[in-house]
């Protein structure tokens, strides 16, 4: 694999791990779609964690406003999923630093462990697995921003836009590549619930 992989080459890694099904799913936020994608499953593997990794670091360092803050730019996952891709990142970027926050439980706001605390003026790179609705990685940005820090940039292995997508303005959003699904809003208006197949139910 090149130092950045093919939509054909990713997507062949992504469903010989199982990261990539195709069926019938059923979302917690109550969208049906005929694709899921759990990218953990393809990070498992060492070798499939360092190529994305090496490729979406690729990416940051073709920005020549990213490339040229580097030694004191912080790498941030707003969850657990993001980590392989942030140490990965930082490591093949040599940034500076790398930390993540999360939460006791979904009904609570996100938060980073005890004396993690971002520097104001710090610049900060978000890293997660996939974006899909943006709802965690805007939470992660408000989070850091609440600090002082400053998001210079979005970078995920995956883009999987959603009906319902944030919008993030003009800041920078790296991906290696972008995946369609098919998205109904509810049971309703589902092609698949029409044509009876039956359905998982996946959290995210
Ligand atoms: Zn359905």
């Amino acid at each position: 694999m090149h130092l950045l992989p093919t939509h054909d080459e990713i997507m062949r890694v992504l469903r010989e791990t199982g990261a990539l099904r195709d069926g019938h799913f059923v979302y917690s936020n109550g969208l049906h779609s005929d694709r899921y994608l759990q990218v953990p499953l393809a990070m498992r593997y060492y070798q499939h964690a360092k190529t994305f990794s090496v490729a979406l670091s690729r990416l940051l360092r073709a920005n020549p406003e990213i490339r040229a803050i580097i030694p004191e730019l912080s790498i941030v996952a707003p969850a657990t999923a993001g980590l392989p891709v942030a140490y990965g990142v930082c490591e093949a970027l040599q940034a500076k630093r790398v930390y993540w926050a999360e939460r006791e439980n979904e009904t609570e706001p996100l938060r980073f462990r005890q004396f993690i605390e971002p520097l104001p003026g710090e610049q900060v790179v978000l890293v997660d697995d996939i974006l899909r609705t943006g709802t965690k990685l805007g939470e992660m940005k408000t989070l850091l921003e609440s600090y002082g820090a400053i998001v210079v940039a979005l970078a995920v292995v995956i883009n999987v836009p959603n009906p319902q997508v944030r919008s993030f303005g003009d800041l920078p959003i790296m991906y290696l590549t972008q995946l369609e699904a098919s998205y109904y809003a509810d049971a309703a208006s589902c092609d698949l619930c029409r044509k009876s197949i039956p359905f998982q139910k996946v959290w995210l």
